[in-house]
């Protein structure tokens, strides 16, 4: 056995080395195959191996791969970023182009304290988020992070931004009508607001729908109507971090669609290009691009690899292919089918509490008890006892935080390539079933 050299997630753990994939599946060098269940992180939107984005990777290679952003533009980024402006709702024409979710969550950071400084006010230079969130590994964007184990070792360098709650229902509600408990949220935030001071934040950010940090967490359809009217009463921009929920994951092209909200900055990445290249955009809406063309004239942020022609041109073409295929309207259609068959599985199961999530987005939390919603002590690691299960079925689902401090609750997240078909959903379900049948008799 060669010495691996590569720092890998946990240090000493083995982990099976990828040969190829080819559209929902991943094959190991030992010949196991895996359904891709997950996309990976929620990223290879469109599946494995897929032959028009290896030819847009050529074609722009023969052209050129890389030029710096403050000597050139090139026609792939320019139709990116025109592409972006199409598919973006409201007036988000903007794009700024970056390599990782991070980036984008901590570009729309400094876009939103920036906007108010070229507006002539200083002090608006805090992020308001919520305590069930993640917004990014990058020091600002773990600032504006709820996620307690990604933050805890690193919390004396962090940020003190202020928090509230997130819409977590099927903890929160108890006695409360959805209405009541949207009206708390919004209730909450407006008093955090007050408490730190209007003057004193930028702007607020949420996932529409959380990933990592609540299992596909989905708020009501009036919910981000209430946080933003508010957000406009103190002047406060929202920022949508659709870094997970973006480009057709939710069955919309952007999640916030469900939700009737435009939002002023939005950060997009993972399934914008598919895996197929790191990239990620800020998109950013006329009126605070306005502030910038009549301010200082420069976004004060960006990196070597920003708007890489290379990854412009592949981000570009997933895009077109999933457009050409369908494939938001797939993710609706295929996800509802997927949700029902979780449901018909958790009515049958003991330990699955919760489904939650719209199109192909949708989370799983696991309870002891269905009744009193009672987590698994944390010594079960039930979580990982799912995701191991899972994988020796040959099925990837993605680990999520639950509960309502973000660490004692049980979730996965299943979120197939876009591609799905219903016989592959109900080979998906097939292998779900199994391993959850064997964690249940594990526990029992
Ligand atoms: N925002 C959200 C909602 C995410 O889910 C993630 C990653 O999981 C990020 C930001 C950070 O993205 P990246 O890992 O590409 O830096």
């Amino acid at each position: 056995m060669t010495r691996s050299f590569l720092i890998k997630p946990v240090l000493g753990q083995k982990y099976p080395c990828v040969t190829h994939g080819n559209g929902i599946y991943l094959f190991d060098k030992q010949g196991k195959q895996y359904i891709d269940g997950s996309s990976g992180a929620v990223t290879a939107s469109i599946g494995h191996g897929v032959q028009e984005i290896i030819d847009a990777m050529a074609e722009q290679a023969k052209k050129v791969s890389f030029v710096y952003r403050s000597q050139f533009t090139t026609e792939a980024a320019e139709q990116l970023a025109k592409k972006l402006s199409e598919i973006a709702p409201g007036d988000l024409n903007w794009s700024f182009f970056v390599n990782s979710g991070s980036e984008a969550t901590e570009t729309a950071m400094k876009i939103a304290i920036q906007y108010w400084q070229e507006k002539g006010i200083t002090t608006k230079n805090k992020i308001i988020s919520r305590r069930m969130s993640y917004h990014g590994i990058t020091m600002g964007a773990l600032s504006m992070s709820g996620h307690v184990q990604r933050r805890s070792r690193f919390e004396p360098m962090l940020e003190n931004y202020p928090s509230v709650s997130a819409p977590y229902y099927y903890r929160d509600a108890g006695n409360l009508t959805i209405e009541e408990c949207d009206d708390f949220y919004a209730q909450e935030l407006e008093t955090e607001i007050l408490r730190v001071g209007k003057d004193n934040i930028a702007a607020f950010i949420a996932e529409p729908m959380i990933g990592a940090a609540g299992g596909a967490l989905t708020p009501s359809e009036q919910y981000f109507q209430k946080m933003k009217a508010v957000c406009d009463r103190y002047d406060i921009l929202f920022i949508a971090d659709e870094v997970m929920t973006g480009i057709g994951r939710t069955g919309k092209m952007f999640a916030m669609e469900h939700f009737g909200v435009i939002p002023d900055i939005i950060a997009t990445g993972k399934g914008m290009s598919a895996g197929y290249t790191p990239m990620a955009a800020t998109i950013v809406s006329e009126r605070v691009m306005e502030a910038m063309f009549s301010g200082s004239k420069v976004v004060m942020s960006g990196h070597t690899f920003s708007a890489n022609p290379q990854s412009a041109a592949i981000s570009l073409a997933v895009l077109h292919y999933i457009e050409k295929y369908n494939l938001v309207e797939n993710s609706a259609e295929m996800g509802a089918y997927l949700k029902g068959k979780i449901c018909e599985l958790a009515e049958k199961s003991e330990i699955i509490g919760d489904v939650r999530g719209k199109g192909l987005f949708l989370g799983i939390e696991f309870v002891e008890d269905q009744l009193t919603k009672t987590s698994f002590s944390r010594e079960l690691d039930v979580t990982s006892r799912i995701v191991n299960a899972n994988f020796e079925e040959g099925l990837l689902v993605y680990p999520a935080n639950a509960g309502q401090d973000g660490l004692t609750g049980d979730a996965i997240i299943l979120s197939p390539p876009l591609t799905i078909t219903k016989e592959e959903v109900d080979e998906v379900v097939r292998r779900f079933s199994v391993a959850l049948e064997k964690v249940e008799k594990e526990l029992s």
